[in-house]
């Protein structure tokens, strides 16, 4: 029934699926080739064009003209000295697309230019979330949303390395805005579909938390004594990616938090539009560190926010208070 509620969430599902089976291949195959290291992003960056390139065709076989406000554009790859990168980017975006060019992959990535002044019908993507996760052979998403007006409307968020209730590798979430939440299988038949609800957990004490495991992301000294005012004995979860808001909507984690490090950094729109809609529609509470919510009314970046803090609601009021106290 979610599907009938935007006619664009079923083309956001399947974009987010074929995404999802093109970035799992290229990390299996990094995996298997032990070519995995921290320091050398490349291995991410076939995945990430080829992840936004799949996306943007995907929505474009559902709609000509839509606005997609996305990480990567192909100045880079369009580059002489690229031509190998190119190739390698259509190699996998081929098998989705299957006449896919060179010239056509290029072009659909380029579909994420869109100019975004929060105003109107668009979708953002992070085609890869989570990059350093994908690097370590760990969790990353594939985030897409729907924005109409500042306001996110749908959402489509996938987990390649979350497991599933039958113990199996790969799980997407859909949303839409007032009809709820559900995840289903990334590989299997979009039919075996559950519902998606936060966890029923008020006990401030049994509060699980997750966080960054990138330290620059997040402050974890500052998570630390926020827990410790709650009363929190679990320690914290670090997970790379939006895959933290799928923990919280499905009810194994009770609180993510993205505490600012710094004054300077503002989130951008991909990195919480689709995650954050997952928590909302299963029953959870969104806001920034300061308890406002998330305004994605100001173009590519949150700016009248800072930070994030997503909960499954009963002890939400108390995280922000707890927030104030440590500030
Ligand atoms: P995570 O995997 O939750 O740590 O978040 C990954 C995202 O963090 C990336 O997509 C970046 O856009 C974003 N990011 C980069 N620098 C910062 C920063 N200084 N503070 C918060 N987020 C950041
Ligand atoms: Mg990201």
């Amino acid at each position: 029934m979610l599907q009938l509620a935007h006619p664009e969430l079923l083309a956001m599902l399947n974009a987010v699926r074929a995404a999802g089976i093109v970035t799992r291949a290229v990390q299996a195959d990094l995996v298997n080739a032990g070519t995995l290291t921290k320091d050398d992003k490349s291995p991410v960056t076939v995945a990430d064009f080829a992840s936004q390139a799949v996306v943007a065709r995907y929505l474009e076989m559902m709609a000509d003209d839509y606005p997609l406000v996305a990480e990567e554009d192909a100045d880079e790859l369009r580059q002489d000295e690229n031509a190998h990168l190119r190739a390698a980017v259509t190699e996998r975006v081929v098998t989705q697309w299957s006449d896919a060019t060179e010239d056509g992959v290029l072009d659909a990535i380029d579909r994420g230019r869109a100019d975004c002044d929060g105003t109107g019908k668009y979708f953002t993507l992070d085609p890869i979330d989570g990059t350093k996760g994908f690097l370590r052979g760990e969790h990353y998403a594939i985030a897409l949303g729907m924005i109409e007006d500042g306001v996110v409307t749908a959402a489509a968020l996938g987990c390649p390395n979350l497991r599933g209730p039958a113990g199996e590798r790969g799980v997407v979430f859909v949303a839409a805005k007032g009809a709820g939440a559900m995840s289903m299988s990334l590989m299997g038949e979009i039919e075996a579909e559950q519902v998606a609800r936060v966890s029923g957990n008020d006990d401030p004490a049994n509060i699980r938390f997750c966080q960054s495991v990138v330290k620059a992301h997040s402050h974890q000294g500052r998570a630390g004594e926020v827990a410790k005012l709650l009363g929190v004995t679990a320690e914290p979860v670090a997970m790379d990616s939006q895959c933290k808001y799928a923990l919280v909507g499905r009810g194994d984690a009770e609180l993510y938090l993205r505490i600012p490090r710094d004054d300077v950094y503002v989130e951008k729109i991909w990195d919480h539009a689709a995650g954050s809609l997952v928590v909302t529609e299963a029953g959870g509470s969104v806001t920034d560190v300061n308890g406002k919510p998330l305004d994605f009314g100001h173009g590519r970046l949150l700016e009248a926010n800072r930070g994030v803090v997503a909960s499954n609601g009963p002890n939400h009021g108390a995280v922000i208070e707890a927030l104030q106290q440590t500030a």
